[in-house]
């Protein structure tokens, strides 16, 4: 665990960004008063107000849902049945005679057992109990409670559902139970498992949307949960927050986690077979515990702790306090690479047999390092991952890449930045368009690869942001965002304000048509006129796309111009707004143009291999008469008006002698 220390301590170190980060989130009791950082110029940065109120727990004045669930495991049928009791805060404007829930366990894959939610009572909490009604739609995932009264905004209710889950069977989904006993490898996984309670909005109303297999289509408030998970003596347990006790009685231990402040939903995790690591990061105070199968221990023994360390460090002294006293790494059954919740995430077991050309170990800390960089950008800062789930995955795979940069400079990530490539030629290699902004269903209706979007192009704007406006900007406005919306929900216009906030300046020019076109820029060099009497060449570049695109590009890119013996006449970085003609001063007639793509220019383009456009076809206008060597006129008759005159003078000179 040294190791873990020494480059713990190194890391504080390094990052500018970091030591800010620390000041705010560590010391300060006068946040209220505290700007990101001292800067030159004159930007006045909101007051991080809501941020001081969260940031050392204290929740004085702020009101939120408090929910305890009690869940009891059955091994041998594969179920659990649990007790959810709400107590509902409306903090909304408006009357509630209803409170919808998601029950998605009924939508997951599976292969021979489907999962399912059957609900055996509502019921009140006062003595006696009385039932309440509700209204329940299996097909989308969804029930009603009905009220007795009006809740109106300010207010409380509560009651209690009583359910028992079937997990589903298989390695496919969020929720399953998986693996043989006789294999010492049967896994259980408690996740997105009981009736969750929907998010009113202003933009959506109730968002009742049913379970959607494409990206992780989530979203929830803040609340209070209780935890009690009731499971066979001798299994091992992982869940959400602290573990404050444990009894066994008769063969069963009960198990009370409590994560002491609002998190967005709960899991748990149980198999008899958990090896369990465990490691307090030092001054964070954050109990890192990974739990894996005897199968992967070569692979997830230490290195899994280490990286699961490395990352949460960075991530709490970049961005923003982890407020929270444990995080979890737990090893699943899943089709994908892993799955992120408060304060615990999962990692799939297959990294064990991961064939990728960069092998198990890269294969399973870049998981970790993305699932974790979601307790950041998802539970501490909300998202309606249905509606803008792009945003923050594509934050969390920025995030990843800037973790293998500090951990691992030898890997490149930036230097060609990864998705550049695939960027530049996905339209016209799949004929679709890739609007970033958009909701996964929409992105369903308009035939857009929601995971091209949120993994691969969302990343890749934000590296352009970086290389635009500078690293230390970046990484400000990234944790700046991060504070402004702690235990709140954001979208993208919330991260276009924290980005302009940091510089100072509008970004719309940016955000606009890179996060809301469909297509790339295309430049083509459309026209190239070289004027020889005044020395000026006028060059279009022409967007091909701007005419299916809403907003205009604008960004820089780099342009040089060789003469007829490929000698360089030119070399700068010009900005292309749109379609842009620009007039250099040249001394020298130009042969010809290239735009140079080698750098961070985003366009659409098809050649493979290739990291240029260029064009020879320069017409050139007003140039000098051209002068003939050896053949001038004028001296010819010159020289033949000389050679008459000798011979009238010889001439007349034998004239005379005569
Ligand atoms: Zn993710």
């Amino acid at each position: 665990m040294k190791f873990m220390q020494k480059k713990l301590a190194g890391l504080i170190i390094i990052t500018l960004s970091a030591i800010i980060s620390l000041d705010i989130f560590l010391s300060s009791n006068n946040i209220q008063t505290t700007t990101l950082k001292d800067r030159n110029d004159s930007i006045d940065l909101p007051i991080l107000s809501d941020y001081s109120q969260f940031s050392e727990g204290n929740f004085t004045g702020y009101e939120f849902s408090k929910y305890n669930l009690s869940v009891y495991l059955d091994e041998d049928t594969s179920t659990v049945a649990g007790n959810l009791t709400v107590d509902y805060y409306n903090d909304d404007p408006i009357n509630f005679t209803q409170i919808p829930f998601h029950i998605y366990v009924s939508g997951m894959e599976y292969d021979q057992r489907p999962g399912y939610i059957e609900i055996l009572n509502v019921t009140t909490l006062e003595d006696p109990r009385e039932e309440l009604d509700y209204d329940f739609f299996s097909n989308i995932q969804l029930m009603w409670v009905n009220l007795t009264e009006i809740l109106e905004p300010g207010n409380r209710t509560s009651f209690m559902i009583s359910f028992n889950t079937t997990l589903p069977d298989g390695g496919i989904d969020r929720a399953n139970e998986h693996g043989l006993d006789s294999n010492s490898a049967r896994i259980f996984k408690f996740a997105n498992c009981y009736p969750q309670p929907c998010v009113y909005d202003e933009f959506d109303g109730w968002n009742i949307d049913p379970y959607i297999l494409t990206g992780d289509p989530f979203y929830f408030d803040m609340v209070y949960y209780d935890l009690i998970i009731n499971v066979p003596e001798n299994m091992t347990v992982a869940a959400t927050g602290e573990l404050l006790d444990s009894v066994t009685i008769g063969g069963r231990t009960i198990h009370h986690y409590n994560p002491h402040l609002p998190v967005r939903e709960v899991t748990f995790s149980a198999s008899r077979y958990f090896i369990v690591e465990t490691y307090t990061i030092p001054d964070l105070n954050i109990k890192v515990s990974t739990y894996f199968l005897n199968k992967s221990s070569w692979l997830w023994h230490d290195f899994a702790l280490n990286v699961t360390v490395d990352s949460a460090s960075l991530y709490y002294i970049t961005f923003g306090n982890y407020c929270y006293s444990t995080f979890n790494v737990v090893q699943e059954y899943t089709q994908h690479g892993g799955m992120e919740y408060p304060l615990q995430v999962y990692a799939t077991e297959s990294a064990d047999s991961y064939t990728g050309s960069y092998g198990p170990y890269w294969y399973l800390e870049t998981i970790i390092a993305h699932e974790t960089a979601h307790q950041w950008f998802y539970n501490l800062l909300g998202v309606d991952e249905v509606d803008w789930g792009f945003l923050d995955e594509g934050i969390v795979c920025w995030v990843t890449d800037w973790y293998k940069d500090v951990f691992h400079p030898d890997w490149y990530i930036f230097e060609p930045y990864w998705g550049l490539d695939r960027l530049r030629h996905y339209s016209l290699v799949s004929g679709l368009p890739n609007k970033i902004n958009q909701s996964v269903p929409d992105c369903a209706i308009s035939g857009t690869d929601y995971y091209y979007l949120g993994y691969t192009k969302a990343n890749t704007i934000l590296e352009k942001l970086r290389t635009t406006i500078g690293h230390e900007d970046f990484i400000e406005g990234l944790s700046y965002f991060f504070q402004d919306y702690y235990f709140e929900i954001a979208d993208i216009t919330d991260l276009q304000i924290a980005f302009e906030t940091v510089v100072g300046y509008s970004l719309d020019w940016f955000f606009f048509p890179w996060f809301d076109n469909p297509y790339l820029p295309k430049y083509d060099i459309t026209n190239a006129i070289y004027d020889g009497t005044s020395k000026i060449i006028n060059i279009t570049i022409t967007d091909i796309n701007e005419i299916v695109n809403p907003y205009p590009y604008s960004q820089q890119v780099p342009i040089e111009i060789y003469s007829t013996g490929s000698s360089l006449l030119f070399s700068d970085i010009e900005w292309i707004n749109s379609t842009t003609t620009l007039t250099i001063q040249l001394e020298t007639t130009p042969q010809r143009v290239l735009l140079d793509y080698s750098d961070f220019v985003l366009v659409q383009f098809a050649d493979y291999g290739l990291d240029y456009i260029e064009t020879t076809e320069i017409t050139l206008i007003n140039m000098p008469k051209p002068k003939i060597s050896g053949y001038n006129i004028s001296i010819i008759l010159l020289t033949l008006g000389i050679l008459g005159l000798i011979i009238l003078i010889k001439k007349f000179d034998l004239t005379q002698n005569e």
